[in-house]
């Protein structure tokens, strides 16, 4: 057998996910939503069900979505993309490892900021990839610019992005999107832009593509996921966009890993996506709220929670909240209270931090009021534990 995938552990989310349902806890481990989504985006898919085609529907994805893909960007986020420059995926994850295995030959060295998404990784190391890691730090979780500088040379292919950033909630900052264009240009590297938490980004701040920067038109790969920006995460329906060159390469990958997506999804996504404005400022506000309760519960019960940017994703500072304990022993105390959470260091390749936790708060305010009265409890047990063991 492959060793990479022999040894390889079960992903975070599933093993949290698996560890709240043995112990009947809330899940603020893995990131969904506990509504039902959209009446009207399910409703059209039922429709399409019954009434179009169930066959495979075309490789690049079904004409519909890839052009409503290209119109919903040029509308939302002032680019120019054109259905040509669409693939449709299943999902995100897919596009991400379709376009890592078209653009990464052995040898290339890919940049990838830490914390990252745990599916990066493994699919650059499968595909013969060299990973050069960048770390961002807390508190702002930004890049370094000589760290970032330092980590491009002749030999790197390919950057990794996500931001919005999935765990820490927070989004690049302009500059830093800038230095990465130059960057790019200068040693003639492709950039992956994770942005499929696009639309879950909470006033003042804005996303911005980074194909909006100069000379980045044709060198991103921009990778977007109906499951986030319909709150409707099993739906698994994603997609690349890129100039003609570089998608009619990831779509080479594509036809190889999943060929085609469901397409009565993709009929409900294309009508999903030229939604009017005000489903998508709605969704926003709904999750800034959700956002603002849990944190300002967590920080009444003593914990400290930066201010998040965007995702469904706030993160506990262990030591600001007076715990000194590792963030996997903190996640094993709040499952005994009933709170499943996922220790930052998971989102490391390399050194990783072990002093804070994500949450997922993209839940109904009932089910987070439990959960901050559980996490209340889990906080005094720890302090009271450290006292004792201390005295
Ligand atoms: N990238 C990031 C940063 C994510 O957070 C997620 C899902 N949470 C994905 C990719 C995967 O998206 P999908 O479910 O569409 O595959
Ligand atoms: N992206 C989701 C998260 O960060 C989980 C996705 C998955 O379980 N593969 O929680």
């Amino acid at each position: 057998m492959n060793a990479r995938y022999a040894n390889m552990p079960v992903t975070v989310f599933e093993r949290i996910s698996a560890r709240a349902r043995a112990a009947n806890a809330i899940n603020l481990g893995q990131g969904f939503p506990d509504g039902r989504g959209p009446a009207d985006v399910l409703a059209a898919a039922a429709r399409a069900l019954e009434d179009q085609s169930n066959q495979y529907p075309p490789m690049t994805g079904i004409p519909e979505l890839r052009a409503a893909v290209a119109t919903h960007y040029n509308r939302h986020q002032g680019l120019d993309l054109v259905a040509d420059e669409v693939v449709v995926t299943s999902g995100a994850t897919e596009a991400l490892s379709a376009a890592i295995l078209a653009m990464v030959a052995p040898g290339d060295e890919v940049v990838l900021l830490q914390p990252l998404y745990d599916s990066y990784l493994p699919m650059v190391e499968q595909a013969g990839g060299v990973a050069r890691l960048v770390t961002l730090e807390p508190p702002a979780w930004q890049v370094n610019p000589q760290a970032l500088a330092a980590a491009f040379n002749a030999k790197t292919r390919l950057i990794i992005l996500n931001s919005p950033h999935n765990p820490t909630g927070t989004l690049l900052a302009p500059e830093t999107l800038a230095q990465i264009a130059a960057l790019c240009c200068r040693y003639d590297v492709v950039a992956l832009c994770d942005e499929v938490w696009e639309h879950v980004v909470f006033a003042p701040a804005q996303h911005r593509s980074l194909m909006h920067f100069p000379g980045m038109r044709d060198r991103t790969i921009k990778i977007g996921s109906a499951g986030k920006i319909f709150a409707l995460t099993g739906w698994k329906v994603g997609w690349a966009c890129a100039a003609p060159d570089l998608v009619r390469v990831v779509a080479r990958a594509h036809q190889f890993l999943t060929f085609t997506t469901p397409p009565n999804l993709q009929h409900a996504v294309a009508y999903g996506l030229g939604k009017t404005d005000d489903y998508f400022v709605g969704m926003r506000s709904d999750f800034a709220r959700s956002n603002d309760r849990l944190a300002a519960g967590l920080r009444a019960a003593g914990y400290h929670i930066a201010d998040g940017a965007g995702t469904y994703f706030i993160v506990i500072n262990l030591p600001a909240s007076g715990l000194m304990c590792s963030d996997e022993a903190f996640c094993d105390a709040s499952l005994e209270d009933g709170v499943a959470a996922i220790p930052m260091s998971a989102f490391y390749a390399a050194a990783p931090r072990r002093d804070h936790v994500r949450l997922c708060f993209a839940k109904a305010d009932s089910t987070l009021d439990a959960a901050i009265e559980r996490l209340c409890t889990t906080r005094q047990r720890l302090l009271q534990a450290t006292s004792v063991s201390s005295r």
